[in-house]
């Protein structure tokens, strides 16, 4: 290439709006398409586990505190999540969705990730460690410890 006519390249690539989007400045609507966060709706909900265990990366988990009176607590990892969508497919019941305009979720710390969906009182109640499915309830200790001897 000649030298003038990378100068002039060089100048007008300089005048140019950037070809790339000015993201974060700029932002367009996400597509309705897009598989963002996962979002849980109570009111359908039988605590029948299915999307849990149709999950690929155990990014779910629903446990039940009374089915009749619907009591659940849906936890939800973000950061485990491959959002393949499978758990909406599998909810017969309909209760899933992926929201498309909640994508932005990169961020420094892990907290945030753990999302749990529920009535107040069993999201405390679960976070508490009062339930067996708590993540916060201390492991058991062995009932018999073993010994070790000649
Ligand atoms: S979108 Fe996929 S990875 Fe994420 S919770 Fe649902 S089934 Fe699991
Ligand atoms: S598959 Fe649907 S109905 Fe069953 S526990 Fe999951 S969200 Fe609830």
């Amino acid at each position: 290439m000649k030298l003038g006519a990378m100068i002039s390249d060089i100048f007008e690539s300089v005048l140019k709006r950037p070809a790339t989007e000015r993201y974060p400045f700029e932002r367009k609507a996400a597509p309705t398409q897009l598989r963002g966060r996962l979002l849980w709706n109570p009111e359908n909900c039988t605590g029948c586990g299915l999307c849990a265990k149709d999950c690929p990366s155990n990014a779910i988990e629903v446990i039940v505190i009374d089915r009749k009176a619907k009591q659940f607590v849906f936890n939800y990892k973000v950061d485990s999540c491959l959002f393949c969508a499978q758990c909406v497919h599998s909810c017969r019941q309909g209760c899933l969705a992926m929201q498309a305009d909640i994508w932005e979720l990169a961020a420094l710390g892990r907290e945030g990730y753990q999302l749990n969906f529920g009535k107040e009182a069993d999201v405390e109640a679960y976070l508490a460690g009062e339930l067996p499915e708590s993540p916060a309830k201390p492991a058991a200790k062995p009932a018999v410890e073993s010994v070790s001897g000649a």
